[in-house]
């Protein structure tokens, strides 16, 4: 079974997606880090980052690993070093370039493949391009104010002004959501969860229920 979790920045997805996997013994992966190591990966090799060939250069011979919910680029643990603020800001340009989605797509469904082809995947477009036959569909969305001020919280942003944090936010969103490759949006077919005025067992308990409705209808 795939439990496909998109949706913005700031609306609980890691949480909520980390909390299904536990509850259902399947693996969890947060596709936002492959990016983010691909991005580490062309901030590294001190390329244009709004030059797809020399991206698409930058990552040739690059690995990008999930192992154990460690991130490794190139057999290095850059768990941390993908939060920085500079990897942050750079990852939208870098996600937007076609050939890097195509990329980071086939190594995302790999992953999978490799996992036994059940997973919980969160990100961006895992409903509509990933796995577009997902079984559970999940979209999670908040208020803009609500999704600062819980990014704002992350550990990653500790120490930072939270204006920084907010500016970032609706740029990263504006980006994800207006690029011409698979942009932010809900696939056709995906429960929408607010998760505004929620607490994170009320997003899970709804997620687990979509889940239970899914396995009725496999078995009938
Ligand atoms: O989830 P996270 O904030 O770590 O994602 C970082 C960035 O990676 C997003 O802002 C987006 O540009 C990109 N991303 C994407 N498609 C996904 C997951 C993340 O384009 N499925």
């Amino acid at each position: 079974m795939v439990i496909a979790i998109d949706g913005p920045g700031g609306v609980g997805k890691s949480t909520v997606s980390r909390r299904v996997a536990a509850l259902m013994s399947l693996p969890h992966l947060d596709t936002g880090a492959t990016y983010r190591a691909a991005t580490l990966r062309a901030l590294e090799a001190g390329v244009p980052l709004d030059d797809e060939d020399a991206v698409v250069e930058a990552l040739r011979d690059a690995t990008i690993e999930i192992v154990g919910g460690r991130v490794l680029l190139d057999g290095r643990d850059v768990t941390a070093a993908i939060r920085a603020p500079e990897v942050t800001a750079a990852v939208s340009t870098v996600s937007a370039h076609p050939r890097v989605r195509e990329r980071i797509v086939a190594l995302q469904r790999r992953w999978v493949a490799d996992h036994g082809g059940s997973a919980v995947v969160e990100g961006r477009d895992i409903g509509t391009v990933v796995f577009p036959d997902a079984d559970v569909k999940v979209f999670l969305d908040a208020r803009p104010e609500v999704r600062a001020a819980r990014r704002a919280g992350d550990a990653e942003a500790a120490g930072r002004p939270p204006e920084e944090i907010v500016g970032e936010l609706v740029a990263r969103d504006r980006a994800d959501s207006t690029r011409e490759v698979s942009p932010l949006q809900p696939a056709p077919d995906a429960v929408i969860v607010d998760t505004s005025d929620l607490g994170i067992d009320a997003v899970v308990d709804r997620i687990m229920q979509l889940v239970a409705r899914a396995q009725d209808r496999a078995r009938s």
